[in-house]
């Protein structure tokens, strides 16, 4: 029996471009088809995803998505878009990362359009990879591609979000079978809507060779989720008070539905008055109208407000700002009003209109709830400039800016490290180690060897490894 080849072709010593290449018997499937962004080592991203595939698109028989983010399927159109062999083959996921993956895509090509340069697709190439999706019927459903099945298991992440067993026979191994189990990214336990990341694992029907997982946060801890939200809670009662606005920069996908979920408990719990909640961002829009529509995926804290006909992405003070023009009337609205806006980083977007509006006056609060990135305008507020200049003026910055740290999507070192330890793995077992910068990577392996005993190896891009 050949054994088979994993071949790493994003996200190895980097957090970006998720896509793992694997291969038997001369089926070959691919796990997430992301884009990277920002750097790649010494390279341009943009160059990077430029380059052709270290394979060959016409000879995959199917491509199986982790979750929706742009790093694990953006390069999706990339691969039905060559004439000479283009990708045929079925679209495998989780059916709500399906739909996000869709809208995700179609944004990643509206931006390409007012980019410089030639666009990496169009939309025309997103309405043809989206012809090949195949959604499963949801977690633990499995699916046969040659002699690969895959099953999906709740990752905890985003909506939709799942890690994938892959597994194949083989008559040598002592359990007849092989099994590799990628994680995607993980989830924060305990995060509100989300179920955590999948810990109820039979190891008769689990246990796995090998392990590919994510380690963002493989050399941090976050500060606790309830503490995190009490300070959300007391920022936005003290800035409402005043009747300001309240400005939240927020990720349209995960951070955005978050945000609205906390707003929605507050609120209906009496500790917040009833002040207009802005949403302002077709993205944004469309992401939640997606969680609204797969309460499956709801833990039980989500799924028991449901049941009390007290949905929770649904404010009855929620104003939906979709058209530009809607926006423009979002921006010159008077009174006190919480509006959250992309981008999560205000590098752009439509959060630049309403800090443009609002910056100057002492009454707004700008709340970061996410990274903020070196260089952009998000970090010159944090680090508390005074003047930031904005659509090409200048602005004195006479807002509040407060950081609240605690709502990230990934789980931190510990929960990482929780997840491993429950994992059943058989005797021999190998982790690589992925979907990190190296000073999260090679820490978080070294602990999972130090800690739990187990083989690692942190690969780099392109490395292919035989799994036998
Ligand atoms: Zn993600």
């Amino acid at each position: 029996m050949p054994s088979a080849k994993l071949t790493f072709c994003g996200a190895a010593r980097g957090v970006t471009g998720s896509c793992y290449h694997l291969a038997l018997d001369g089926v070959e499937l691919l796990v997430d088809c992301g884009i990277f962004q920002g750097a790649v080592g010494d390279d341009d991203a943009d160059d990077v995803n430029r380059r052709p595939f270290p394979f060959d698109p016409a000879r995959l028989a199917a491509v199986v998505l982790t979750h929706g983010h742009v790093d694990h399927c953006g390069r999706l159109p990339l691969l039905s878009r060559r004439s000479d062999g283009a990708f045929r083959g079925p679209v495998l996921g989780h059916p709500a990362t399906l739909e996000i993956a869709r809208i995700i895509m179609a944004d990643s090509a509206k931006i390409a359009q007012h980019a410089h340069g030639d666009p990496l697709y169009d939309d025309g190439d997103v309405t043809d990879v989206a012809r090949h999706f195949q959604p499963l019927k949801g977690y633990r459903d499995r699916r046969t591609v040659g002699p690969f099945t895959i099953e999906l298991f709740d990752a905890g992440h985003i909506l939709g979000s799942s890690s994938v067993r892959v597994s194949w026979r083989d008559p040598g191994a002592a359990s007849g079978e092989r099994a590799i189990l990628f994680s995607g990214d993980l989830g924060v336990p305990d995060a509100p809507i989300l179920r955590d990341p999948n810990r109820a694992w039979d190891p008769e029907r689990h246990t796995v060779d090998w392990v590919v997982t994510e380690s963002t946060y493989g050399d941090k801890l976050h500060p606790a989720r309830a503490e995190a939200r009490r300070t959300f809670r007391e920022v936005v009662e003290r800035a409402t008070a005043d009747g300001g606005k309240v400005l939240i920069p927020a990720f349209a996908l995960g951070r955005t539905q978050d945000i609205l979920y906390e707003l929605d408990r507050m609120i209906e719990g009496g500790e917040l008055r009833r002040i207009p909640v802005i949403i302002d961002g077709p993205l944004a829009l469309s992401a939640t109208q997606i969680y609204r529509r797969h309460p499956e995926c709801y833990d039980a804290d989500a799924m028991a407000l449901l049941e009390r006909g007290d949905h929770p992405l649904e404010l009855d003070h929620l104003i939906e700002a979709r058209d530009p023009k809607a926006s423009r009337r979002a921006v010159a609205q008077h009174g006190p009003a919480i509006i959250v806006a992309g981008s999560g980083m205000c590098n752009g977007g439509r959060i630049l209109h309403h800090l443009e509006e609002h910056l100057g006056d002492p009454r707004t609060d700008v709340l970061l709830v996410g990274y903020q990135a070196a260089r952009t305008l998000g970090r010159a507020l944090q680090d508390g400039a005074r003047e930031v200049r904005l659509h090409r003026k200048s602005i004195d910055v006479r807002a509040k800016v407060t950081t609240i740290s605690g709502f990230s999507a990934h789980g931190d070192r510990d929960a990482l490290a929780a997840w491993h330890a429950a994992l059943p793995r058989r005797d021999g077992a190998t982790t690589f180690v992925t979907h990190g910068e190296e000073r999260s990577s090679l820490p978080y392996a070294q602990l999972l060897g130090d800690r739990f005993g187990a083989r690692t190896v942190v690969p780099s891009l392109y490395d292919t490894v035989e799994l036998g």
